[in-house]
């Protein structure tokens, strides 16, 4: 299921025929993490990364007490909210996707409030990044599904999420994936999926990977 606000953006994209080049942004171009720990920690609350997942993790730091899922949705959103316009690049993202776009197009799909995206975008073009950024909410694969029965061949998709991998997988089984997982308090919960062609904590390797795939 697309969202109209999803669907309408989809919508407006043009494709080449060119290669496609389907990128996450949190965790993946920017620093998501990172950013989050220090916004949590300005409410005195820490991230305990026993586990892959917000909920449940967003620990008082005095107490060591879960913060409830409504205030977790909550402080999700204030994060995007005040923090999206500042936030970080990954080492190497913008310098590799800037040479993918040289030999595909390139598509940002990122979940994030649509109310965000605005903030969004205008912080990747202050990092050099001209690409169209989709925002999206619930699963990627009918995005995903959708932007490759439009766009050139081959199709690779790069996300952290497990979940949106997996989804990517279940809709698009000929888009090749990438596996981005930098952060080694999460790499470790997370299982190798059989399906992924490539999963690394390095852009460098992507670079490779992905520029021999768009024939660069
Ligand atoms: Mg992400």
């Amino acid at each position: 299921m697309i969202s109209e606000i999803t669907q309408g953006q989809l919508s407006n994209l043009r494709f080449t025929g060119r290669p496609l080049v389907i990128c996450d942004v949190d965790e993946v171009i920017v620093h998501f993490t990172r950013d989050f720990e220090d916004y949590i920690g300005l409410h005195g609350l820490w991230l305990d990364t026993s586990s892959f997942a917000l909920n449940g993790n967003i620990r008082h730091r005095e107490t060591n007490i879960p913060t409830p899922e409504a205030q977790v949705a909550e402080l999700i959103g204030t994060f995007f909210e005040q923090r999206t316009r500042h936030m970080q690049e990954i080492d190497g993202a913008v310098e590799s996707l800037l040479a993918f776009g040289a030999k595909a197009d390139v598509v940002l799909l990122t979940n994030l409030p649509h109310t965000a995206g605005d903030h969004r975008r205008e912080n990747l073009k202050s990092h050099g990044l001209p690409y169209p950024v989709v925002t999206n909410s619930g699963p990627k694969g009918p995005a995903i599904r959708n932007l490759t029965d439009r766009g050139g061949k081959p199709v690779v998709f790069i996300d952290d999420s497990p979940s949106y991998i997996a989804s990517a997988h279940e809709y698009a089984p000929e888009v090749q994936l990438v596996h981005f997982l930098h952060d080694d308090r999460f790499a470790r919960h997370i299982e190798p999926l059989e399906y992924v062609t490539l999963r690394t904590a390095s852009w460098a390797e992507i670079r490779a990977f992905v520029m021999k795939l768009i024939g660069g």
